[in-house]
């Protein structure tokens, strides 16, 4: 469903993505770790096209951009619909409410009739177990609950993957669990979703593939129980060691 190929990006002379190549299967939950400063984050932007690659190829589903040539605005905003993203800081609209952050995208970006916007919100934060917020601002409600808001704005756009940058990392440990648990039934549901996360115990659970990322490439990939048991390269043996 997701195909990167020989993905590159620059900030300037500096290079932090470095021939990224990676396929996602419908359905599947991967999980991507490693040490601050090597790219993780970086690539999730690039699939969301946030950030621009500067070189390689990103196909979703039957869409594929190549960075090689000059990719337009238009191609640009049809991709980026393809991906849902949550951040690490939730990124909500501070002057709208709970039920205005949801409906924002549908309406502005899809078009979409206001009342239709309306009740996909309201369902998608019953989902979320929100139901009894919808009329609050983000400043009334706890991190767990801003970033479960952060999760239903995204799956109103109705994307065929789900991007999660960090998503519990700005959370109080006692609220991690309520937007871990939101990710796991969405992971059981079927969801297409690639995670960066320092959730080890949730990556053991839920990922069906654990990437580890250093230094701009992919230095290692494989099922949970094989990188984390057995992991073949030294260095996610080293980087393993020290966060376990
Ligand atoms: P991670 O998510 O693994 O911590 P990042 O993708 O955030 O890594 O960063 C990778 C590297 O790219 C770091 O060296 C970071 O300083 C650099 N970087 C990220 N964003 C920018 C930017 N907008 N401009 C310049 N350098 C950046």
């Amino acid at each position: 469903m997701i195909s990167i190929n020989g993905l590159s990006k620059h900030f300037g002379k500096l290079e932090v993505l470095k021939d990224i190549s990676l396929e996602v299967e419908k359905g599947k939950v991967i999980v991507v770790v490693g040490p601050s400063g090597s790219g993780k984050t970086t690539m999730l932007r690039c699939l969301n096209l946030l950030e621009i690659p500067t070189a390689g190829k990103i196909a979703i589903q039957d869409q594929t951009l190549d960075f090689s040539k000059k990719v337009g605005q238009k191609e640009i905003n049809t991709f980026r619909k393809l991906t849902g993203m949550v951040f690490q800081n939730y990124n909500l609209f501070p002057h709208k409410t709970v039920l205005e952050n949801v409906m924002e995208g549908p309406i502005v970006v899809k078009k979409q009739d206001k009342a239709a916007a309306k009740k996909k919100a309201e369902q998608l934060l019953s989902k979320v177990g929100l139901e009894d917020k919808l009329d609050f601002y983000p400043f009334q409600l706890s991190g767990g609950q801003q970033q479960r808001v952060g999760i239903a704005r995204a799956l109103a756009m109705e994307p065929e993957v789900m991007l999660f940058d960090e998503p519990t990392s700005a959370l109080d440990p006692e609220l991690v669990g309520e937007v871990l648990k939101v990710m796991k039934e969405l992971a059981k549901e079927g969801m297409t979703m690639i995670i960066v996360t320092h959730e080890m115990k949730f990556a053991k659970e839920v990922a069906d593939e654990v990437i580890f990322m250093d230094g701009g490439y992919i230095i290692e990939k494989g099922n949970p129980a094989a990188i984390f048991t057995a992991p073949k390269e030294q260095r996610t043996k080293q980087f393993l060691q020290l966060i376990q």
